[in-house]
């Protein structure tokens, strides 16, 4: 994928996520009172926007740090072992830091 389509998806995933961003947080007060109200279930809407919220924030980071690697030039290298992240990945998620092997092991050591 070369850098100016992955500029533009890029760009489009974070439109996206800003607005959903905004939506999830459009009404902090609203969500509150109405997870005080059910409290007795164990998972809510204002759990679910939360949860929602907490992924669209950490994919965000990810994506201005992709969009940042553009930048410097380092965008589809894998930032620990600086391999090349294979194309496939790319399409699938543009935001991705590493190859599947490097992001497999962060992930176990969680
Ligand atoms: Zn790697």
């Amino acid at each position: 994928m070369d850098d100016t389509t992955a500029r533009e998806r890029l760009e489009k995933i974070l439109a996206d996520l800003d607005r959903s961003i905004g939506v999830l947080q459009g009404d902090p007060v609203g969500i509150r009172e109405y997870s005080a109200a059910d409290a007795g279930s164990d998972l809510t809407d204002a759990d679910r926007a939360q949860a929602m919220l907490t992924v669209a924030t950490t994919q965000r980071r990810a994506v201005i740090d992709a969009l940042k690697r553009l930048d410097e030039g380092t965008y589809g290298r894998c930032v620990d072992c600086e391999k090349p992240v294979p194309d496939g990945r790319l399409e699938a998620r543009p935001e991705a830091a590493r190859c599947v092997e490097c992001q497999g092991k962060r992930e176990r050591r969680r």
